[in-house]
């Protein structure tokens, strides 16, 4: 990157059909997709999922050509282009406008400021090169279950914070000790941005779960995807002191059977699920 012409990012377009929208959007967000942008309309809606330019480009396409390729759509990634920082700027700021995720906590860009009530939270983000701007279904869901769950002064585990916008909003809700953590290193020079611009003081901290240690914690923030935290579930409970509670976010609604069972397995008890399109978060508790 040149600084002085600022960051940079790939663009994929993707022609899919709408059934398999969901699906391609979560592969790209599991390659590394910090954002997506989606144009219903006609047999094939058109995809366009932006990446950090410091991802390797090839085995982004390489990877995402072999699952098109696996559920019948080959050639259906139409391009790759690359996105300077003022033509990205200009997207976003098209197209990222405030989001009332729930009556008391309100997402907005630093452009475009927003008159809060008493009881409200309005939690200051600029979208980078980390996912997480409110936008997405799985963050609101997310953050519905937040607004419902924290209990002031709470200790809080965000996982996969992204831009921190979780984290964050659990700070500004009164949550006590706040641990952000994410395995990019990237999304996480975002995520101190984000703190500093709300003033909300957070450890952060660079990797999965195995990087978090010593805390135990009252409720655990995880807006990831099925595949990663199947496997992640036993230390993720075991970071919760008893009652504590867990959201797990980024499930598609068809893995809400399979995951419920995997979180039963690992010795929690499901509390509620909440559902949007073809995203579903799940809320559970420690025995
Ligand atoms: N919390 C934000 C961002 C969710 S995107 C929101 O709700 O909008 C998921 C994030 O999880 C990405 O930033 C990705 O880098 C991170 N991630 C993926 N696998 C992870 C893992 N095993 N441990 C921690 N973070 C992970």
């Amino acid at each position: 990157m040149n600084p002085a012409e600022g960051p940079s990012w790939h663009c994929l377009t993707i022609a899919v059909p709408p059934a398999l929208a969901e699906v391609v959007s979560a592969w790209c967000f599991a390659l590394g997709s910090c954002g997506l942008q989606v144009e219903e309309g006609g047999e094939r809606w058109r995809l366009q999922a932006y990446f950090a330019a410091e991802h390797e480009l090839t085995r982004i396409c390489q990877e995402l050509d072999e699952e098109l390729e696996g559920i019948g759509l080959p050639g259906a990634r139409l391009g790759a282009d690359h996105i300077g920082f003022e033509d990205w700027e200009q997207e976003w700021r098209r197209f990222f406008q405030p989001v009332w995720a729930t009556p008391r906590i309100i997402i907005h860009p630093s452009w475009t400021p927003v008159t809060t009530g008493p009881d409200q939270v309005a939690v200051v983000i600029d979208p980078k090169m980390a996912f997480g701007t409110g936008g997405h279904e799985s963050t609101q869901l997310c953050l519905e279950f937040l607004d419902q769950l924290l209990s002031p002064g709470d200790r809080c585990l965000d996982l996969g914070t992204g831009s921190g916008i979780l984290g964050i909003a659990a700070g500004l809700l009164g949550a006590g000790l706040l641990t952000l953590v994410d395995t990019d290193p990237l999304a996480l020079d975002n995520t101190r941005e984000n703190l500093e611009r709300n003033q909300v003081e957070a450890q952060v901290l660079q990797g999965s779960i195995d990087a978090v240690g010593g805390n135990e914690y009252d409720l655990v923030l995880a807006n990831i995807q099925s595949s990663v935290l199947v496997p992640i579930l036993a230390p993720v409970a075991q970071l919760l002191r008893a009652g504590g509670r867990v959201i797990f976010s980024g499930l598609l609604a068809r893995e809400e059977e399979v995951f419920a069972a995997a979180v039963v397995a690992a010795g929690l008890q499901v509390l509620a699920v909440r559902r949007r399109t073809d995203w579903i978060a799940l809320a559970a508790q420690m025995g």
